[in-house]
């Protein structure tokens, strides 16, 4: 018999057992069509009845508006640091970015890289620990979008707001995606790599307005644009068709054994308030970041003690507490919590660390 481990990574992260074990039941024959999803032309009725209700099951999950367009992309998130000022600077202007850690730093670089960067507000001055105030954000007069990271993977920061202004706004919501309600109606542009709380790697969504399929510069290359793969129903090539299917699988699984967004936000908002409690209350470990933002995904922590850090990986990872190194950046240990890892793999964590600390405090 198989066991698996509680897996704490950012990602590629852990996959709800549910849907693998689905995965694993259609992986040879699937519904009786005698092949794979792997093996099945993207254009085949069988696929396109997977894709369309994978967008289906999302749009319910979402709430998205019918004035948005859901596109099943590829290159990762960091793609879109590119095809978003792409498709959104058509009439010129510059994007303004909040900047709040290592990811939205990459997001700047990429649109300096290109077209330049206006940053509207930053995280700098207090050690990446507290987002700006909405009433700290200051746009350039050319300002053609707001960017900004709704969760920092790496340093566990996230906002406790969506910031309101004149112009769209474009969020990169790979790592909290799905882990709870969302107003949709309040962006331009919503774009989230698969690998936390979507699907495998591979993937990438992106929810975007109908009125911003208009935008795009002339140079856009044909596989960056929104609109094309909007027309196209994200088949301008041949899509990440297993991904597309896993992607749906984990929709299902959101909304028939979890029940929704709702559901699904109040076991985050649990399961997180209970190792922030834990790390709070301890001697040991501690966590930086200002309450009000505090990640519910992604929970670095450092122990007092540096020299402790390799046996606690060791015995956690014994423990089948896989995972927990912080990102190479950082150093100290990160505890991604999405939403395929359970609230008995937070307990099981919390309990080894409480043991740790009493063998080792
Ligand atoms: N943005 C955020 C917030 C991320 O966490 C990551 C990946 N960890 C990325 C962008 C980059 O994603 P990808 O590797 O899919 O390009």
């Amino acid at each position: 018999l198989m066991t698996r481990h509680y897996n704490f990574c950012a990602g590629p992260a852990a996959l709800p057992t549910k849907v693998l074990e689905r995965a694993r039941e259609e992986m040879l024959d699937y519904h009786g069509r005698g092949l794979s999803v792997m093996e099945m032309s993207h254009r085949s009725p069988e696929y396109t009845a997977i894709a369309t209700q994978a967008e289906q099951d999302l749009r319910e999950l979402l709430a998205v508006p019918g004035n948005y367009r859901v596109l099943f992309s590829q290159g990762g998130a960091s793609m879109q640091f590119a095809m978003l000022p792409y498709n959104l600077l058509g009439a010129g202007g510059t994007p303004n970015f909040l900047n709040t850690g290592i990811w939205s730093k990459k997001a700047i670089a990429e649109a300096r890289h290109l077209f330049g960067a206006h940053v509207a507000g930053a995280s700098e001055a207090n050690g990446l620990t507290e987002v700006p105030r909405q009433e700290e954000i200051r746009l350039s007069d050319d300002a053609a979008y707001l960017h900004y990271t709704a969760n920092e993977t790496i340093g566990g920061l996230e906002f406790d707001y969506i910031p309101e202004t004149s112009v769209p706004v474009a969020c990169d919501m790979s790592s909290s995606i799905l882990s709870g309600p969302l107003d949709v109606s309040r962006f331009g542009v919503i774009y989230a790599g698969a690998q936390k709380n979507i699907g495998p790697a591979g993937l990438v969504v992106v929810i975007v307005r109908d009125d911003l399929l208009d935008r795009a510069r002339p140079d856009t290359p044909t596989m960056f644009n929104y609109r094309s793969a909007a027309e196209q129903g994200s088949m301008v090539n041949t899509p990440a068709t297993y991904s597309w299917y896993l992607a749906g699988l984990v929709f299902d699984w959101l909304k028939h054994d979890i029940g929704g967004l709702e559901a699904m936000g109040a076991i985050n908002t649990r399961k997180a308030a209970k190792l922030y409690a834990a790390i709070d209350a301890s001697e040991l470990y501690s966590n930086p970041i200002a309450p009000r933002n505090r990640s519910r995904m992604n929970v670095p922590f450092v122990l007092a003690d540096e020299r402790l850090n390799q046996s606690f990986l060791e015995e956690a990872d014994a423990a089948g507490l896989l995972n927990l190194k912080g990102h190479r950046s950082v150093g100290g240990m990160r505890a991604s919590l999405y939403n395929a890892v359970p609230e008995e793999g937070v307990d099981a964590l919390i309990a080894f660390m409480a043991d740790f600390e009493k063998r080792r405090g």
